[in-house]
């Protein structure tokens, strides 16, 4: 370190941020599963995504796979935070194997209402983006074809439902408030009996993550979004910084990769972290601008969260 004078920095730090109740609960779950059956215990894809979540529990006996075929049927298998498509936990019964479902209770209720809708003859439209865990598995509680997906706003013009008349939609837990709220008035306006939730699906922890990057993005030179390149929440935090007037909106996994020349001359930095990223990698990231400015730290807090979610019975009881 230099022996130079650090030049000041004020560092607005989001809140809320970080861990949010379904992921919380989908780590504890990976935990009480190792104590109460001992280790190996496999987790069908990252339990959620972030590499340093993982590979934590990797270290403490966790094996992470991407099929249920990769798994003995000895062993206890957890299914992610995302969500899984029905075929999964019906062939983890066919082969007699313990399991034990970590999906987001709020993952779940869009579930139950694709359910519903789909049991009152409606065809589902998702808005949502292809090929992400959470997408799949939501689809996956259909057949076939009974729910179309979009991702933009364009998307809508494209869809051909069976019946324009008998049509519902839901979304993605994880995505930007902003942009979903226009594709939901493109299906309205396409699809006028269409029935949806009030606003949509996304999640309180999504929502307030949004928020929060939207107050301080204003005063802000950079903004670091801690997350991971397939977090879906995190992504669409650096988007919604850009959107919100900080032009250097970046996601980093860790600290180590700030590109610090690309900020000199900042005076004002923005951190926030993705619902799967831990507080300790927050930690990381201020240590870091610590070690290179005098910084003040301001917090911004947007909304308080109380939410927690139970650990399904078989492991209370452990
Ligand atoms: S981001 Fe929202 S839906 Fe996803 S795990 Fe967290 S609380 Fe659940």
């Amino acid at each position: 370190m230099s022996m130079d004078k650090k030049p000041p920095l004020t560092l607005y730090l989001a809140a809320p941020r970080g861990f949010c109740a379904g992921v919380d609960r989908a780590i504890k779950i990976v935990e009480m599963a190792l104590q109460k059956w001992g280790a190996p215990v496999y987790v069908r894809h990252e339990i959620v995504h972030n590499k340093f979540v993982v590979d934590s529990l990797r270290d403490k006996g966790a094996v992470f796979v991407e099929e249920l075929d990769e798994c003995p049927t000895d062993r206890p298998v957890i299914f992610s935070a995302h969500g899984v498509p029905k075929a999964v936990p019906a062939e983890a019964k066919r082969r007699e194997m313990v399991y034990v479902d970590a999906t987001c209770p709020l993952v779940s209720k869009v579930h139950v209402e694709a359910e519903r809708h789909h049991a009152a003859g409606l065809q589902m439209v998702m808005i949502g983006h292809a090929g992400h865990p959470e997408v799949l598995g939501t689809m996956g509680q259909l057949p076939e074809g009974e729910v179309l997906l979009v991702e933009t706003v364009e998307d809508v013009a494209g869809i051909t439902p069976r019946d324009p008349a008998r049509l519902a939609f839901i979304t993605q837990t994880t995505l930007s408030v902003d942009d979903t709220a226009a594709i939901v008035v493109a299906l309205n306006t396409r699809f006028p009996a269409i029935v949806g939730p009030a606003k949509e699906d996304i999640c309180y922890a999504t929502t307030n993550r949004q928020a929060s990057v939207k107050a301080i993005a204003g005063r802000i030179d950079a903004l670091f979004v801690i997350g991971a390149p397939n977090s879906s929440n995190s992504r669409r935090l650096v988007e919604v910084g850009s959107a919100a007037g900080c032009a250097y909106s970046q996601l980093v996994m860790r600290a180590d990769q700030i590109d610090w020349r690309a900020i000199e001359g900042a005076r004002a930095v923005g951190v926030t972290a993705g619902a799967s990223a831990p507080e300790v990698l927050v930690d990381e990231v201020v240590d870091a601008f610590r070690d290179r400015y005098e910084v003040t730290v301001e917090l911004v807090e947007t909304a308080r969260e109380n939410v927690e979610f139970k650990v399904p019975r078989v492991l209370r009881e452990a």
